[in-house]
């Protein structure tokens, strides 16, 4: 079982798993796979400056404003084949594409196919939260996004279509390992980074932080025999929160939870700096034992009022109704891995998926740290909600609360909401066959 898989045998099991559901990959796309199509037989005049010897592939270039181009030669592109046919077209930096928009739907294509294959090779070295955040997150978009779809030319149609199930296929090849427990678990320990984050960010800092500070004061208030002063509270402050801060970075969330190790060393270094002292005859930085002991101290204490946080807010479910308009103050890709863990379900208008979800309430909690409301709580989560229900209250909500610049839920009449979601619960398929 992948989810019961912890530590370094959990990771190795998860690669074994990998490995055989790999074969057999499809090769990437590449420009040998893109006809040349309306390039094909393209005359390209080439121009220098009066005075410069560069070729610029475009009169329109920049470079060439001073005095009156003069053409070099002409390159001429092949009538047929693909794009991997392409002779190199010199271009300075600031030249402007001189070939029709076919060629950048083209490059496009391929830079998003190279990109897709380094998340392949990504995910398969082993678990990468955030890569498959990332993936999850494009794969939803290309099923929102027509207007690609609509806007790009005919013949790289076939192409962008195998693009779009690549990464499908990878979104299912590795659903498992981070819809499980301690996908699960890493999700929620971000946001628990994030409430405390939020709580520092606030010109008057809330009841988190002041629990932290008490925390670390208890650890620390006998001071390091080695240091002159002891560490004041300003300087634990400000420790938690460099400490904080790599778990809860919008982009930094790498692999997972890898990021505790930085944080613990940004403590680490934090710590150093704080309890060095500089001795004044040869100027030499000695940092004293001591700063081992403290972090180690600290840091555990922190990573286990994190897990309290967790812990506490994962207790109760809540059903919550989600704008994708909104932000939550989580890495871009965290809410849409979040609505793939928990049962949920969306309704697209206009391209914008509305949902409705049951999620841990430590995730709505983030909300009221918030100003942008990005959640609407809609009420406790009890034992027969589900997806189905999720979706039966969706369906009842009147369309024109869709249509406003408003959180859609702002556009219904007070309790609505609740009213749908008591009728579906009484409705429920699963609470009808039960
Ligand atoms: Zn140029």
């Amino acid at each position: 079982m992948v989810g019961k898989g912890r530590g370094a045998v959990g990771q190795r099991e998860l690669r074994i798993i990998h490995g055989r559901q790999d074969a057999p990959i499809p090769p990437p796309l590449t420009a040998a796979d893109l006809p040349i199509g309306p390039l094909a037989g393209l005359e390209l005049p080439l121009w220098r400056s009066p005075s410069g010897k560069a070729e610029h592939a475009s009169a329109q270039c920049p470079h060439l404003s001073r005095g009156t181009p003069r053409q070099t030669r002409t390159i001429v592109l092949p009538t047929s084949g693909t794009l991997a046919d392409l002779p190199a077209i010199p271009r300075c930096r600031s030249c402007p594409d001189p070939l029709p928009a076919y060629h950048q739907q083209a490059t496009r294509l391929l830079y998003d196919a190279e990109e897709l294959a380094k998340t392949a090779t990504t995910l398969r070295n082993g678990y990468h939260l955030a890569a498959y955040g990332e993936l999850l997150q494009a794969a939803q978009n290309d099923s929102l996004d027509t207007h690609q779809v609509r806007e790009i030319d005919r013949l790289l149609q076939p192409a962008l279509q195998r693009l779009r199930h690549e990464r499908q296929r990878l979104v299912r090849q590795h659903r498992s390992a981070y819809s499980n427990d301690k996908a699960r678990r890493d999700l929620k320990t971000i946001t628990a980074a994030a409430l405390l984050k939020a709580d520092v960010d606030r010109r008057q800092p809330g009841r988190l932080r002041a629990e932290l500070l008490d925390l670390s004061t208890s650890l620390v208030a006998e001071p390091p025999p080695d240091a002159r002063t002891p560490i004041g509270d300003r300087e634990l402050l400000e420790l938690s929160d460099a400490w904080i801060a790599p778990i809860s970075e919008r982009y930094s969330n790498s692999a997972g939870l890898a990021e505790l190790d930085t944080a613990k060393e940004r403590l680490r270094e934090g710590l150093s700096r704080l309890l060095t002292t500089r001795d004044p005859r040869a100027g030499r930085r000695d940092p004293p034992p001591d700063v081992d002991r403290l972090t180690t101290l600290l840091h555990v204490a922190w990573v286990g009022m994190l897990a309290g946080m967790v812990a506490e807010g994962s207790t109760q479910h809540v059903v919550v109704a989600v704008d994708p308009r909104m932000v939550l103050p989580l890495p871009p890709w965290a809410p849409t891995l979040l609505l793939a863990q928990y049962p949920s379900a969306t309704r697209n208008v206009k391209g914008q998926p509305y949902r409705i979800a049951i999620v841990p309430k430590l995730f709505a909690d983030l909300v009221t740290h918030w100003d942008r409301v990005a959640l609407h709580v809609i009420a406790e989560s009890t034992w027969p909600d589900d997806a189905a229900v999720c979706h039966a209250v969706l369906q009842q909500v009147p369309a024109r609360a869709f249509v406003g610049d408003e959180p859609w839920w702002q556009r219904l009449r007070q309790g609505q909401l609740q009213r749908l979601l008591n009728k579906a619960r009484g409705t429920s398929p699963r609470r009808l066959g039960d």
